[in-house]
């Protein structure tokens, strides 16, 4: 029955110039999650409302599923579309609607119609009360309510009129593309995608860095990884993942310096790289999963230290979330699954029993001397190799 959708999407902020690139994004997105999609699907913009037009057979729980993941979306509404031939097809055709959609009649409900075609011979007012006297009659168990009705039955008459009447919640925040981009720390944990996903859902671009650390770390965990990135794609859109081999800086460390603090000047050195790539793909800022407390590298010294080598702001979502809040976002992702299969992680390779959980900035600093001779090279060659995949 239904062969179009139109998109609603929250209005607030996006005034004036900033509504064209809002739109402009938002369809852009809406084109892209619905690529996978069997069908055909025009995406359109007219006065102020976007449409999904279906040209084809489709599968409407698919189509539905991809629009729920694109961001800047309110809420989805199935329409249907029918020819304007009259006022009495329209009666016909809403009685039709209203049969179909709601077997069970004892509700109430408010037609409100939109008058877009001025040339229509009859005004809104007038084919509000038509139209709900035609509904009285065909279901007398149907009431009115003006106020708050269950049923909305919306019809919009334009070129052709439109029908509908339920609104499915979409994501909700902003299309992604309006908000300019940053690079995510992305490792195979349960944490980061999540965090990747809530920046993505404000409208930012992500792109994605993944350290690594052969032999040491397997294929496997970095296909993992990139599982990861692909799975979170499905939200953001395309994000290039640069895949950073991280040996050689790790047993340089792992052999200049305390091993209590191996953990906080590797993540300080992992910062360091991300924020090079950042740079040089234009990103504004960085992302980590990072949750106060959570390890020992994420005390609020710890946090600290790390943040003490970047100048670019590092956005850290999940920062107040417990790991169950954090657990709760992973599986409505579909990320968790992924997330906790047992592969090793570079962090976890080298990392010390008893690390620094309260890391003296100055000791780290005098630690970091013994690096000098080499790192900076190290860095330099860890920037210049890395692989870069574009997943989506
Ligand atoms: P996650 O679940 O995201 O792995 P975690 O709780 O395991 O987080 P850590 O391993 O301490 O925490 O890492 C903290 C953050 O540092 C991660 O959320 C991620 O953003 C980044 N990070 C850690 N390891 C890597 C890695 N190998 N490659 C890229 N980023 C990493
Ligand atoms: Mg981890």
């Amino acid at each position: 029955m239904f062969t179009a959708f139109l998109i609603k999407y929250a209005e607030i902020g996006i005034k004036g110039k900033n509504r064209y690139l809002f739109e402009d994004a938002l369809v852009r997105q809406i084109r892209f999650a619905l690529k996978p999609v069997e069908g055909e699907f025009d995406v359109t913009r007219e006065q102020g409302r976007i449409y999904v037009i279906a040209g084809s057979a489709f599968d409407f729980d698919e189509t539905v599923g991809a629009l729920k993941r694109v961001f800047g979306i309110s809420g989805i509404c199935p329409v249907v579309i029918a020819e304007d031939e009259g006022f009495e097809k329209l009666a016909q055709d809403v009685t039709a609607y209203m049969d179909c959609q709601y077997p069970d009649k004892n509700r109430t409900f408010k037609v409100n119609v939109r008058r877009a075609k001025k040339s229509y011979p009859m005004s809104s007012m007038e084919a509000n009360s038509e139209l709900g006297g035609r509904l009285l009659d065909a279901f007398p168990e149907l009431k009115v309510d003006v106020h708050k009705p269950d049923i909305m039955l919306n019809v919009e008459i334009r070129n052709r009129i439109y029908i509908y009447s339920d609104i499915i919640p979409g994501p909700g925040g902003m299309p992604v593309g309006t908000n300019g981009k940053a690079m995510l720390l992305l490792s195979g944990g349960i944490d980061s995608p999540v965090a990747g996903y809530m920046i993505a859902k404000r409208g930012v671009q992500i792109e994605a860095v993944y350290f690594h650390a052969p032999p040491y770390t397997s294929e496997r965990a970095k296909q993992k990884v990139i599982d990861l990135a692909r799975l979170v794609s499905r939200y953001s859109g395309p994000i290039r993942l640069h895949i950073v081999n991280f040996t050689e800086i790790q047993l340089y460390i792992y052999d200049q310096c305390p091993h209590d603090e191996l953990t906080i000047i590797m993540r300080r050195y992992m910062m360091k790289i991300a924020e090079r790539i950042g740079k040089e793909t234009g990103c504004l800022g960085l992302i980590t999963g990072e949750s106060i407390g959570q390890v020992a590298s994420q005390t609020i010294q710890s946090l600290a230290a790390t943040n003490e080598v970047c100048t670019m702001p590092v956005f850290r979502p999940v920062i107040g979330f417990d790991k169950q809040e954090i657990v709760d976002v992973a599986l409505k992702i579909d990320t968790y699954e992924t997330s906790i299969q047992p592969f090793e992680d570079c962090c976890t390779i080298f990392v010390a029993k008893h690390p620094v959980t309260k890391p003296n900035l100055n000791a780290i600093k005098r630690s970091e001397v013994k690096l000098q001779e080499k790192i900076e090279e190290m860095l330099e060659t860890a920037v210049n190799t890395a692989d870069a995949v574009t997943v989506s």
